[in-house]
């Protein structure tokens, strides 16, 4: 019984069984008002005037029930429905032939739109509430306190009709109860199917072991990648991972270690990628990446090796520690050809060449990308350990006031002693810093450095400098930049409006909370931004207010062509002006000689910087030259 009430509630819950109600309720309402109008009519031209009026009333008091419906109580517009009929049948039956009425028919009727509407209180209270108003009235005229039209109206006939309205009750509580466990187990089925369908799909698309998915599945996603990274003009990666030592750990530890030592190669995996690349694995050791939206310049190698890095990683296996290291092979769509499969057989090839090459490293299957790879992945290798082998120094070059000529401030530029290539200048490393995700740490230590040389600056007793450093992007994205600057201010002691932030326009417009949020976090500690390369990029000037940018740098590309092309000279002025009348400094990058210095300050530019004055130095000679200027 108790079962049965919960299939029952759990029916009602459905939605589909909940529309189902919805609609039969609004089609019972209709049905209803059409019935009461007619017998209205009916009634006024028979000249029954109170019979009539009865049936208007209950016309009108239906239409509460449509209101209901419309705010979904569904069960209380069906019992003021079904109420409204039960009185209206009984009130007829008193008004006229009493248990001999033909509004006694109503009675089945009601009960039979209870079943299909109500629950199964709204049922049973219906049948009471209707066999003891038949017996009350078959009771009243027995008894002779009630006398109706008909005379052979008496409990006897009451009784009668009491008992084939019982069975009438009965029966149709047989037949919903039968379309109810039919809906449920109907329902029930669906699920289960709907259930295994689910499961199979998992089945045929993912790895049992690692539950990444496998070729199946890798093959629609890059479909997906390759369509929606074309119509934006863009490249796929296809990374094919095989790992470099597999084999031996499945032979000496077992197969269980082997299976481990796959889950964490997995976990890694995806920890490694961005979200929208895509993990999947192939059976045995083989792993495919696939990397999306890949601008056309942008080299795939800094990821790449990223990946190959995580790899690298030391793992913790059964208590032994293993190193792992594995070979890659690329392949880009849809340079080298946009069907998967051909795709696969050359990032395949590709991986092939790299084993052959001495395993651990990183091929493309374009060998004209190979060379250029290759370097790229030294350098990149170079670069982690520049840091600890303490190769990187910075040179500061002056700033100066135009129209006093005082040295004002520095800007901090960094500089790599490359073992044996010597110095390697900025251009050719830092996009390899930030594509590697190394700019992060490099840009760290070049705060610390910037700040701590400022104040021995001021220990030398220069004037109160100002102090620029240059931050890319991936500082502001990823690292606790706002963190590492408060600290670097406090540990050096420097007031925070003397460092000077240089960010690119392009960096304003990309989009990102992370952005946008340590940006305001620097400039509630203080700091102040300048615009690097000012007129390069593009030029949406709203944020220049938004963001409280404090300085424009114009670009070395302006200035060095000040008095030789006017177009320049016109963007210059445009830019001098336009900074001065909101408030603005403005810097100019790159003056090489006293005639563009003169002009630039004629111009009304604020400051200047450029070999005219000075070359970027190291700490001492910057010393010299500050004091010399004093
Ligand atoms: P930038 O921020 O625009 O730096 C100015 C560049 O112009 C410096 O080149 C500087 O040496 C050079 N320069 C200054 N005056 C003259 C001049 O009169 N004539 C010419 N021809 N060049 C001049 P550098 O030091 O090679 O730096 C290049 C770029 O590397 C910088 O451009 C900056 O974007 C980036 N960079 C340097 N250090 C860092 C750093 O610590 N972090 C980051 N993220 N980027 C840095
Ligand atoms: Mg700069
Ligand atoms: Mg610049």
């Amino acid at each position: 019984m108790a079962t049965d009430e919960n299939t029952n509630q759990s029916l009602e819950q459905l939605p589909l069984v909940k529309a189902l109600h919805y609609e039969r309720l609004s089609q019972m309402f209709w049905a209803l008002q059409i019935f009461l109008l007619v017998a209205t009519v009916q009634r006024m031209a028979l000249g029954r005037v109170t019979a009539a009026l009865a049936l208007a009333t209950t016309a009108a008091l239906l239409f509460l029930s449509l209101w209901l419906l419309r705010q979904q109580r569904y069960q209380l517009a069906a019992t003021w429905m079904l109420g409204l009929m039960m009185g209206l049948c009984y009130y007829f039956m008193w008004l006229s032939d009493g248990l001999r009425d033909e509004a006694v028919l109503g009675y089945p009727a009601i009960l039979v739109i209870a079943s299909i509407i109500g629950n199964r209180k709204i049922f049973i209270g219906l049948l009471v509430v209707m066999v003891v108003s038949l017996l009350v009235l078959g009771s009243f005229n027995s008894l002779g306190w009630y006398e109706t039209r008909q005379v052979e109206s008496n409990i006897n006939v009451a009784i009668l009709l009491v008992l084939i309205l019982l069975i009438t009750a009965y029966c149709i509580r047989l037949l919903i109860n039968d379309i109810r466990r039919l809906m449920t187990q109907l329902n029930e089925e669906n699920q289960r199917r709907r259930d295994s369908q689910a499961q199979v799909e998992a089945l045929v698309n993912h790895d049992g072991l690692t539950g990444l998915p496998n070729r199946i599945l890798a093959a629609e996603q890059f479909d997906l990648m390759l369509r929606h990274s074309q119509r934006q003009g863009q490249s796929v990666a296809l990374l094919f991972i095989d790992l470099d030592n597999f084999k031996p750990i499945n032979d000496s530890l077992g197969h269980s270690a082997g299976d481990e030592y796959l889950i964490q190669i997995a976990r890694r995996l995806v920890d490694e990628v961005r979200t929208s690349d895509a993990v999947s694995r192939f059976g045995g050791d083989e792993f495919v990446v696939l990397m999306p939206d890949l601008p056309p310049d942008e080299s795939i190698i800094g990821r790449a090796d990223e990946v190959l890095q995580t790899l690298r990683e030391p793992m913790l296996l059964q208590g032994h520690e293993l190193s792992t290291t594995a070979s890659i092979g690329i392949a880009i769509a849809p340079a080298d050809g946009t069907d998967f499969a051909t795709l696969l057989g050359k990032a395949d090839m590709a991986m092939y060449e790299s084993k052959r090459a001495g395993r651990d490293g990183i091929r493309y299957y374009n060998t004209s990308m190979n060379n250029d790879a290759q370097a790229q992945v030294k350098l990149i290798s170079d670069l982690r350990k520049a840091l600890q082998a303490d190769e990187f120094s910075l040179h500061y070059q002056p700033k100066i006031d135009l129209k006093s000529g005082d040295l004002c401030g520095c800007e901090a530029l960094l500089r790599w002693q490359h073992p044996t290539r010597g110095n390697i200048p900025p251009e050719e490393f830092i996009g390899l810093a930030e594509r590697s995700g190394l700019i992060v740490e490099i840009g760290m230590w070049v705060v610390q450095q910037a700040t701590a040389a400022l104040s021995r600056f001021d220990a030398q007793g220069l004037p109160e400098l100002t102090m620029a450093v240059n931050v890319s992007s991936l500082q502001f994205r990823r690292g606790n930049l706002d963190r590492v600057v408060e600290q670097a201010l406090t540990e050096s002691a420097i007031a925070p409006h003397r460092l000077e932030i240089e960010i690119t326009e392009s960096m304003l417009m990309e989009p990102g909370e992370d952005i946008d949020h340590t940006f305001h976090r620097l400039q509630a500690l203080g700091v102040t931004f300048s615009i690097d390369d000012f007129g390069t990029g593009y030029s949406n000037l709203g944020y220049l207010n938004k963001m409280k940018i404090g300085t424009l740098k114009i670009d070395r590309s302006f200035v060095s062509q000040l008095q030789l092309s006017p177009q320049d000279t016109a963007i210059v002025t445009a830019i001098i002006q336009m900074a001065n009348s909101l408030n603005l400094t403005t810097v100019a990058e790159g003056a090489e000689t006293q005639a563009e210095a003169e002009l630039l300050a004629k111009l009304g530019c604020t400051q200047g910087q450029g070999y005219y004055w000075a070359k970027p130095m190291p700490e001492e000679a910057f010393i010299t030259f500050a004091q010399a200027r004093q």
